[in-house]
């Protein structure tokens, strides 16, 4: 399962990060989801509480943000919200997507502990 993979590999950067800044009880985590990492967030969210689930992190809020995917166009440069898998057009110019800006990450934007 995708899910399951980002977030064991999520709860071991997690952490790592509080062992070196010394942290004590960890309340909240802080998520960045591009819409293009086709993940779930739901299915993130029970992945992440069946993991958490009788260890330190049991309790801990995951909060997922989800970036929507931005491309940038090839003609004008205009960098704008592409449809998945749908043919996106740019507004301005009607030209063609040139690659994704963002919209396939998958970041810790923060962590908030005690
Ligand atoms: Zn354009």
């Amino acid at each position: 399962m995708h899910e399951l993979s980002i977030v064991t590999s999520m709860i071991s950067i997690v952490r790592e990060n509080m062992v070196r800044h010394g942290a004590g009880r960890l309340n909240k985590i802080k998520i960045r989801v591009g819409e293009m990492s086709a993940v779930e967030p739901e299915a993130l969210r029970f992945c992440f509480e069946a993991c958490a689930g009788g260890t330190d992190m049991e309790g801990v809020i995951l909060d997922i943000e989800e970036v929507p995917v931005m491309g940038q166009c090839l003609n004008c440069k205009k960098e704008f919200q592409l449809t998945l898998y749908l043919d996106s057009r740019c507004p301005v110019c009607g030209g063609e997507a040139g690659g994704y800006v963002s919209g396939s990450e998958l970041d810790i934007v923060s962590m908030e502990v005690e």
